[in-house]
């Protein structure tokens, strides 16, 4: 990859990351210029330092009140209940000082709110933009020419700053590779620990990737795997896969297949906008049915690309040519349109151009955003060595949260 392209990820990750502290209150300090009432007391404006007006509905206050009677300080939770919520109580009184403003509502009750408080919670279209952005928001579109993000095991799991640059990465690039982890198994267990638990399934916690007899799931098998999502057959499926190579298999084939499924649909979406279409709206049917960690019967229907409601993009991947299920759900005049789209789909997945492929080295994890890429394998012969991988997955909830934790005590 050119350097400039380096270079740009890095400016982008950065750039994200100093845009997102997250944290209770603002490290910036905003004195309250002036605070004043409008004149039905429907409204609080307040003027910090920047001289730019900025109006709380008192309807907003009064739900937000922190006083005891309100709000639970060791849960940082409301205890009002929204049926206390009066709409016809409006603000009486507004006193400020620099750092803080209290209001007195009709019905003689009072609140205070700090100037950071405030701040934190304007109003404005920068502020809305700035708190309705997620961390998966705006995602690095990955080509096969893209090297990939590597990490340090013991750097990820002792240095806070590693494992969050790490996590970053996972959200807006969607894949890193863990170097240099133990060559047994128990390792993604240490590395899940830093941030979470791992999401069980009906494989188990961590499952073994191992060529079997009678296998359960294709996996198990030395048989090549077509690219996909893991689980689409899950109402929720795992947010992150992470995959540690213990031994890999020596001889050809066994190479792993990885595609950044987000930069694939926006090239159907420039390039094939009926076929893009007809992906965002038919659900397909994805089926599971058997028994491993227990005996399970799973069938979700969904399209193969899900969209986002508050940003109308692609936010998730969900598809398994293996797991596909022979019943769908579609009239007939339709199925050659989605088999047409799933074509395009899938061609574009294996276009040298889009499609990344290389051969995990031993000790090395690869980590990556289920909802978005697709991964897959060659077939090898197992007759030729062992190839032993342990897998496992955790939820995208569990790495936003441990994303907060490090990004507000950094
Ligand atoms: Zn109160």
């Amino acid at each position: 990859m050119a350097m400039k392209t380096v270079l740009n990820l890095r400016n982008q990750l950065e750039k994200f990351a100093n845009s997102r502290k997250l944290s209770f209150t603002s490290n910036k300090l905003a004195p309250i210029k002036y605070a004043e009432r409008n004149n039905s007391g429907t409204l609080l404006k307040v003027e910090f330092t920047d001289d730019k007006a900025n109006e709380y509905p008192s309807s907003f206050l009064q739900d937000n009140c922190t006083c005891p009677q309100c709000f639970h300080p060791s849960s940082l939770s409301r205890t009002r209940k929204m049926t206390q919520l009066n709409l016809q109580n409006v603000l009486e009184k507004v006193e400020f000082n620099l750092n803080q403003v209290k209001c007195t509502w009709g019905d003689g009750h009072e609140g205070v709110f700090t100037e950071n408080w405030l701040f934190d919670r304007r109003f404005t279209t920068d502020n809305i933009n700035y708190l309705k952005t997620g961390l998966r928001d705006d995602p690095i579109l990955v080509e096969s020419s893209h090297k990939l993000h590597t990490a340090n095991f013991n750097q990820v799991l002792n240095d806070k700053s590693v494992l969050n640059d790490t996590l970053m990465t996972l959200c807006k690039v969607g894949v890193v590779l863990i170097q240099d982890g133990p060559l047994e198994v128990g390792g993604l267990r240490k590395l899940v620990d830093k941030i979470g638990f791992i999401r069980q399934t009906h494989y188990g916690h961590e499952f073994t990737v191992k060529s079997e007899k009678n296998a359960a799931n294709l996996a198990y098998t030395s048989i090549h795997l077509c690219v996909h999502t893991d689980l689409p057959y899950y109402v929720y499926p795992p947010g992150v896969q992470l995959l540690h190579c213990i031994k890999q298999f020596v001889g050809d084939g066994g190479r792993s297949h990885l595609v950044d499924g987000f930069l694939v649909a926006d090239k159907m979406l420039q390039a094939y906008p009926k076929e893009f279409k007809t992906l965002c709206k038919v659900p397909l049917e994805f089926s599971d049915v058997g028994k491993d960690f227990i005996e399970f019967n799973k069938v979700h229907h969904s399209p193969t690309f899900v969209l986002e409601p508050r940003t109308g993009k692609v936010t998730r991947i969900v598809y398994s040519n293996q797991q596909l299920s022979s019943y769908q759900p579609i009239p007939i005049d339709q199925v050659d349109e989605v088999y047409h789209a799933l074509k395009v789909f899938t061609d574009l997945c294996y276009d040298p151009k889009n499609l990344i492929q290389f051969k995990l080295n031993d000790g090395e994890m690869l980590v990556f955003d289920n909802w978005r890429y697709l991964h897959g394998r060659e077939g090898f012969d197992p007759s030729a060595g062992d190839r032993h991988l342990e897998g496992c997955y955790v939820d995208w909830d569990e790495i936003f949260s441990r994303i907060r934790i490090l990004q507000e005590k950094s």
